[in-house]
């Protein structure tokens, strides 16, 4: 098939919703698969198995204090001596029962002696040789963590889809387990695509400019969980173009960046619909920044033409690539906290299309304002930088007086939801 810029970049161009979007490309992905990883290397994956407890914890009656292990009842008539027969420092469970009249010194952790039903603190005992005056009654109970208060023996700790948290972990080695089965990380190509861009330490005052989406593409592949894998800059010309994304497809996703737009020297679509065959979709998302996005899926591997702005590639990647490659990881949860906040700045625009707006958050007096953060060009990286939101003006919505509510996407949390929330 011959390369011509006639031939059909724009061709076949849908104009669609950032939901609608958002919905068809997760539509097409399904998760990797799994593998089991050592609990030192778990951190941040996704849980791909239940977690049952197979035991409880704590798996004994234990001291939750230093000091005395009592009966209560002992304790129950004004001061009262007892004989201390037992010093039981935390470790293994040793064959103790505490007769009437009899304490245990024991410390944090130690397993609570047989008879035993109460710790008193050693704050309130005094030692007097082979005895203990404890002066205050204890109740039966007092300071004992008892087996399986924490979970208990059958009970379901976590569910597959879950982030592992360091809690997570922690829990994980109470339980017993060294291994855990987790979702595969999806391997992620990474092209940049211009006869513009150079590699940053090749930046000279000859007008070329920095490829920066490798790498600001890269660290947001990387806080999605996914492995990048940057295969460098590919000129604007269709065989180099051809054989890059060729090669890119051994991964499990493809990302490029720029040649989605309509100029003479836009190829990436044209590109896409020969990989993917029928399966090719160009849009023209009804969102500022990032207009246009080209998508197709090659067997199982999704294939992503994201924008070449900066400010668009970051944007399209974030509402459409993330929540595919976290679904590929096996995650439940797919999107980032939205919430409602005050805009602290008119905002105008035109409607008909979804309004991305960088700002920044404060909370005052209990209220969380949004205050636009800088330069809201989708060439204006400055003002991501600044950024912890993006706020959403509604495809449509006109004037957005300082004042009114709007809803904010957090950009850099993690406690991610199940609904997208807009
Ligand atoms: P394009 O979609 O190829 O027309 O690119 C749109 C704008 O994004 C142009 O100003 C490009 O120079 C710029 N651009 C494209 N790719 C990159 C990149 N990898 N890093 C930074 N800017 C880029
Ligand atoms: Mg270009």
């Amino acid at each position: 098939m011959p390369h011509s810029p006639a031939a059909a970049p724009a061709a076949g161009r849908t104009d669609a919703s950032v939901a609608e979007v958002r919905e068809l490309i997760l539509a097409g992905v399904a998760p990797l698969g799994s593998e089991t990883v050592g609990l030192a290397q778990a951190g941040g994956r996704v849980l791909a198995e239940a977690i049952r407890a197979e035991r409880p914890i704590p798996p004994l009656a234990n001291s939750a204090m230093d000091g005395y292990a009592v009966r209560a009842a002992d304790t129950q008539h004004g001061p009262a001596e007892l004989a201390v027969v037992a010093h039981i420092p935390a470790g293994p469970r040793r064959p103790l029962a505490l007769l009437p009249g009899q304490a245990a010194r024991i410390f944090t952790g130690a397993p609570i002696p047989e008879g035993a039903d109460a710790v008193v603190m050693q704050e309130y005992a005094q030692r007097r040789g082979e005895q203990v005056l404890l002066e205050r009654p204890a109740k039966p109970g007092d300071h004992i963590r008892l087996a399986g208060s924490d979970v208990q023996a059958g009970q379901l700790v976590m569910e597959p889809g879950e982030r592992l948290t360091p809690a997570h972990l922690g829990m994980l080695a109470a339980l017993g387990r060294s291994q855990v089965s987790v979702g595969a990380r999806p391997r992620v190509a990474v092209l940049a695509t211009g006869d513009e861009l150079v590699e940053p330490d090749r930046l000279r005052d000859d007008g070329r400019i920095a490829s920066s989406n490798s790498y600001s593409l890269c660290a947001a592949l990387r806080a999605a969980g996914a492995e990048p894998h940057y295969l460098g800059i590919v000129p604007d010309d269709p065989p180099a173009l051809q054989a890059a994304f060729e090669g890119a497809l051994r991964f499990d996703a493809v990302i490029s960046t720029g040649g989605v737009s309509v100029g003479d020297h836009d190829w990436i679509a044209e590109i896409l619909a020969r990989l993917g065959g029928g399966r090719r979709q160009l849009w023209r998302i009804r969102m500022k920044p990032g207009a246009p996005l080209a998508f197709t899926q090659v067997g199982r591997t999704p294939v992503f033409g994201l924008p070449g702005n900066p400010v668009s590639s970051l944007v399209t990647f974030e509402q459409f690539v993330r929540p595919a490659l976290l679904r590929m990881s096996g995650q439940r949860a797919l999107y980032r906290p939205v919430e409602r906040a005050v805009l602290a700045e008119d905002y105008h625009k035109p409607a008909g299309r979804l309004h991305f707006v960088r700002v920044r958050c404060e909370r005052r007096a209990g209220r969380l304002y949004a205050i636009p953060s800088g330069d809201q060009s989708s060439a204006v990286l400055l003002a991501v930088l600044r950024a912890d939101a993006l706020a959403i003006a509604a495809e449509d919505a006109t004037e957005l007086p300082a004042g009114s509510e709007i809803p904010i996407q957090w950009l850099h949390r993690d406690d991610l939801r199940e609904e997208p929330g807009f």
